[in-house]
């Protein structure tokens, strides 16, 4: 059986930081789902279909095979074999995808492909679905958050060090609009589960809160 942590929540929550973290102090991979879904945003914006058209956007995720790979521990998301990595973490790509993560179709075919990784890999899977519909026997649940606020300012922050220009109002609002789509969405919104620790990382640094979570894993270091 392998070992699963899942974490959820919403964006810009610093998920994948913490996540990615983690999964070195253990020595277990890190799944960040939210750039498989983001692959997909990426193939329907490339396509130029309408991502409220879910009729076209189903049909146009016909031809997109999305796989994962590691190197050198780091994950590596491929859309059709292309390595689109440097591609997906646009504001433009997280909002498109938000629309088309929403579809039950999508869904199953990405959930599918995470349920297999998780059942061969010990992993820290990161994403808004993973305790309560991808994991849901998940050794260790988190469910991280922070104002919307600070999250905000962490994604301007983060953005502005890839050298992408930000506005921190129009990021909040646009942040605040994709977390309500992700948490009001019928096919397995954002929620905590039931069986996940609340971590509220507003007032932590990261190190605080991957400390917490090694000490929920019930060890200090991998
Ligand atoms: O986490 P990230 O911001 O990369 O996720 C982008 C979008 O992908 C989210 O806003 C959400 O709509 C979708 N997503 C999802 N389920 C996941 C991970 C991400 O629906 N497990």
């Amino acid at each position: 059986m392998s070992y699963n942590i899942a974490v959820d929540g919403p964006a810009g929550a610093g998920k994948s930081t913490i996540a990615r973290a983690v999964a070195k102090r253990l020595g277990i991979i890190y799944v960040d789902t939210g750039a498989m879904y983001r692959a997909i945003g990426l193939h329907i914006l490339r396509q130029g279909i309408d991502p409220g058209d879910e009729r076209a956007v189903i049909a146009g995720c016909d031809n997109a095979v999305i796989t994962l790979k590691y190197e050198d521990g780091a994950q590596v998301v491929c859309l059709n074999g292309e390595n689109v990595n440097a591609c997906i973490r646009t504001e433009e790509v997280g909002k498109v995808t938000s629309q088309v993560s929403a579809l039950p179709a999508v869904r199953s075919r990405i959930i599918a492909l995470q349920k297999e990784l998780a059942a061969r890999e010990d992993c820290i899977m990161d994403g808004r679905d993973i305790g309560t519909c991808v994991l849901p026997d998940a050794d260790v649940k988190i469910y991280l958050t922070a104002s919307s606020a600070v999250r905000a300012r962490r994604r301007c922050d983060e953005l502005a060090a890839r050298g992408q220009t930000c506005d921190l109002a129009r990021i909040q609002a646009d942040m605040e609009e994709r977390d309500y789509r992700d948490m009001h969405r019928e096919a397995n919104p954002l929620r905590q589960a039931e069986d996940a620790v609340l971590v509220d990382s507003s007032d932590m640094t990261p190190d605080q809160v991957i400390d917490r979570i090694l000490e929920l894993c019930g060890r200090q270091e991998g």
